[in-house]
């Protein structure tokens, strides 16, 4: 049980990937907090099934661009389990369109859910792991932080922007026993990729050279190596979980 008596604070728990996040630590015997945007009967059941696995959980409804919501959120975490161990920012939304279609309130609210919530919940958890002298924050970055893609202006740049307060943030604390690491997936099956035509699936497929889309849990494996004791002297680095597709 390498989590047991860790508290994880996962954001965007209650599905795809977050979910995975969660059910891996849990699995490790942490406990965890979880928060979603407005799915709660997701985000019940996440709950439910990290009960499952005899770990306990919490999911509080939290905007993580919102900053009063955030510092709600570790409140609630702090007083329910009375430490914050392990932060994985996973919260994100696309909002895609070709530049010359993409309205500014597309690219301003890709860019607050995505890493200016990243930036609130760094900013209020590492204050704890300072004092704590211990942390692990993993954030999600992607594969097109890394390479573009066309329509995703706002989320490359949000995912680029994940990189960049990833190595910045890792220098910061580096010394005081909190590190701090990106993981990049590549394509992954959850509801954020479920929307995409079939023609745009067969093709990212075919870019990849292990020949599948990637799962969350492939992912969480990933994140949950990061969290965990076996990366004490791995920080301000970026794992693409792509099955190779940014080579
Ligand atoms: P998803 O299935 O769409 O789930 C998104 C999660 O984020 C949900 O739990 C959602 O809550 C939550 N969320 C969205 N906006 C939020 C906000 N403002 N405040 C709090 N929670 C918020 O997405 P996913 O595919 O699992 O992606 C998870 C992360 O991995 C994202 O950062 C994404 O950019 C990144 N990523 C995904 C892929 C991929 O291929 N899927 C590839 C690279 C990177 P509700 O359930 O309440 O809506």
């Amino acid at each position: 049980m390498k989590f047991e008596g860790k508290t994880a604070l996962v954001t965007g728990g209650s599905r795809g990937i977050g979910r995975a996040i969660c059910l891996e630590l849990a699995e490790g015997g942490a406990n965890v907090v979880l928060c979603y945007a407005g799915n709660e009967a997701a985000a019940q059941e996440t709950v439910q099934a990290v009960e499952a696995l005899g770990a306990k959980a919490l999911a509080v409804h939290c905007d993580v661009s919102d900053a009063a919501g955030v510092d709600g959120l570790v409140k609630a975490a702090v007083e329910t389990f009375g430490r914050i161990d392990i932060l994985v920012n996973n919260a994100g939304i696309t909002r895609d369109n070709l530049l010359m279609r993409m309205s500014e309130a597309d690219f301003d609210q890709v860019v607050a859910a995505n890493l200016k919530g990243a930036f609130l919940c760094m900013k209020a958890v590492s204050k704890l792991m300072l004092k704590q002298r211990y942390g692990r924050i993993v954030n999600l970055s992607s594969v097109v932080a890394l390479r573009g893609n066309a329509g995703q202006v706002n989320y490359a740049a949000s995912k680029a922007g994940i990189i960049g307060m990833t190595k910045s943030l890792a220098k910061e604390l580096a010394s005081r026993g909190v590190t701090v690491n990106a993981v990049a997936p590549g394509f992954i099956e959850t509801d954020m990729t479920a929307a995409l035509p079939e023609a745009a699936r067969t093709a990212a497929q075919g870019s990849i050279p292990m020949n599948r889309l990637g799962g969350p849990e492939d992912v969480a494996k990933a994140a949950a190596f990061l969290a965990g004791d076996g990366a004490a002297y791995i920080t301000g680095q970026v794992l693409a979980v792509d099955g190779g597709m940014s080579m």
